[in-house]
């Protein structure tokens, strides 16, 4: 793709500037709406940053990479033939199962001639007078559209934080959402990880098998559960099979889109014995069945400490060093609050003679030298550097293109305050744009690949409405975007997920607005609100000829 004019691009032969849809990511969201839109006829043009498809499952390859979603749920539901002819080896599958899954997707249903890959959107336009987006890419490729999608992914903008000196580092610095496609042997070498979220939790423990040290730099300790992975059962996979109608339909009118025994009672309302014995059931499960064990864990802060302290007791009796134990454990805000962690061996990685944990709230880091990290109170010398830093969630991918609506504005000037959408689908004052997962839906508090599916069926129903009617364009209004604010706003405040500094509300980017974004409603609950909107000829929108 080397010799390309300003305004013309070629793929599978095919030169064209002008078209229906453009798509930005080829993640599980993209990839999906590129199959739906060609169903509809439109032509389609999907751009990719990176060279092969998968998004968030293409550039996160840190080793022990995996997702945390049972993959019988966290796969389309979409081609019942796709689901009869993938078989998933392993209860949770790692990254190079994923991305090996979202190859055969793209094969399987011929999407790739559709998509051009190692190209970057920059920006992207409404011009007012034609009603189309102007999409411009890295290459210097402009092209238009009627409808811009933006499926961009919601972890995808890597963000490191900007410490002092850190040019001048002579070693290997990686960062766990950009990781290099050919694999880090880090065998022998001094390895310091930045960084205790998910992505840290889950290559820790490799790390630790490999390096000769490994220094862990933790400015917040997590609540981590364990996964309990393992291969997948051939009763379960057949039990999926035989019932997958049933079980798709209840994860799609569930709270989280995936299946969690939801206990009715009140922690406070049982005798301390049967609370443990939930407790203990649920951490035997595995993954997020905590967050089931009872009705007020996330709404009330006394019930919450219970599920906190049974947590911080699994801590205490797993780490050997009590020290160590102590800083590992998290205090300053209510379990689950922030995105709890699912693991496989985090806790005992700590009782290794070659893992040392350093406390970077107590005694922070004040710079990166040409040999390693230096904090208020040591300097560490190191080989490689491994930032689990994590994204500008939700927001940054958005923001990181120049996207222009209505005369011009900004979609940065728009959301100067925090992002602002109505259903997290659409924004005033950008007709015709749509975002994928987008902030005010329920996405990252949600089986993501169901979310998308939800997403994906939405616009593109919406798209053929447009179509048959011969309108030109939709558009939320300023009073709808509003409105679903303050409802995303009042549902979060109802629980206790606004009170930590996290990510879901950018505590975690200097600067970065506080607002909870995601919608934390339920899926069932939001997708109720979707097909009423649609039924009512989208209520709270404009269409327009
Ligand atoms: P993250 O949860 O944002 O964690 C980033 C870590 O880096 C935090 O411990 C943070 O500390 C630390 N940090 C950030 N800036 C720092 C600084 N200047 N100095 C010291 N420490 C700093 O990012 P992540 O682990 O990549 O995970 C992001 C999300 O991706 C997860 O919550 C999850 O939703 C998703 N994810 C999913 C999976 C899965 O499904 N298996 C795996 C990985 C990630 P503070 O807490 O103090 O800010």
């Amino acid at each position: 793709m080397s010799d390309q004019s300003a305004t013309s691009v070629i793929v599978s032969g095919e030169t064209a500037n002008v078209f229906d849809a453009v798509i930005v990511g080829a993640g599980f969201a993209g990839l999906y709406m590129l199959h739906r839109l060609r169903g509809l006829g439109l032509s389609t043009r999907v751009y990719e940053a990176g060279s092969g498809v998968g998004g968030t499952w293409f550039w996160n390859r840190y080793p022990g990479a995996r997702c945390d979603v049972e993959s019988l749920q966290y796969s389309y539901s979409f081609s019942e033939s796709l689901e009869q002819e993938w078989q998933w080896t392993e209860r949770y599958a790692a990254q190079p199962e994923i991305e090996k899954y979202l190859n055969h997707v793209a094969d399987r249903f011929e999407l790739r001639g559709s998509i051009q890959f190692d190209t970057r959107v920059v920006a992207a336009t409404f011009d007012e007078a034609a009603k189309r987006w102007t999409i411009q890419t890295d290459r210097g490729e402009s092209v238009t559209a009627s409808f811009c999608v933006m499926a961009t992914g919601c972890l995808s903008a890597a963000k490191v934080p900007a410490y002092q000196g850190i040019d001048a580092f002579r070693g290997k610095m990686y960062h766990t959402g950009q990781w290099p496609a050919e694999g880090v042997d880090f065998s022998g070498r001094k390895v310091g990880v930045i960084g205790t979220g998910s992505s840290a939790i889950q290559c820790i423990p490799h790390l630790a098998r490999q390096a000769s040290h490994l220094f862990v730099f933790q400015r917040t300790p997590n609540f981590s559960v364990p996964a309990h992975n393992g291969p997948l059962s051939p009763e379960v996979a057949r039990d999926w099979q035989a019932n997958r109608v049933k079980y798709r339909h209840r994860d799609r009118n569930s709270q989280f889109g995936f299946r969690i025994e939801l206990n009715p009672k009140s922690a406070l309302g049982v005798a301390p014995e049967e609370r443990q014995r939930e407790y203990e059931a649920r951490w035997r499960d595995g993954g997020f069945a905590m967050l089931g064990a009872f009705a007020d864990i996330v709404l009330n802060q006394k019930a919450n400490e219970t599920a906190a302290e049974f947590v911080r007791s699994k801590i205490r009796a797993t780490v050997s060093d009590p020290a160590v134990a102590r800083k590992l454990t998290p205090i300053e805000y209510p379990f689950a609050a922030k995105r709890l962690c699912v693991d496989t061996d985090y806790y005992p990685t700590f009782n290794r003679d070659n893992v040392t944990l350093i406390d970077v709230r107590a005694r922070p880091i004040r710079e990166i030298t040409s040999t390693g990290v230096r904090t208020v109170e040591a300097e560490y010398a190191l080989d490689s550097i491994v930032f689990a830093t994590g994204f500008d969630a939700i927001t940054g991918a958005l923001l990181n293109i120049d996207i222009g609506g209505r005369a011009g504005v900004p979609l940065k000037q728009h959301w100067s305050e925090g992002p602002r959408t109505y259903l997290g689908i659409m924004i005033a004052g950008f007709p015709n744009l749509f975002t994928i997962t987008g902030p005010g839906s329920p996405s990252v508090f949600s089986n993501m690949v169901l979310s998308i599916e939800q997403h994906v069926e939405w616009i593109s129903d919406c798209i053929g409405y447009l179509r048959n009617r011969q309108l030109a364009t939709i558009e939320a209004s300023v009073e709808a975007e509003n409105a679903w604010g303050a409802h995303v706003n009042e549902v979060a405040n109802y629980t206790l997920f606004p009170r930590a500094r996290s990510w879901y509300v950018g505590a975690n980017i200097p600067g970065k607005p506080h607002v909870f974004m995601p919608y934390i409603g339920g899926v069932g609950v939001y997708r109720q609100k979707c097909d009423v909107i649609a039924a009512h000829g989208y209520e709270g929108f404009a269409l327009r000829p």
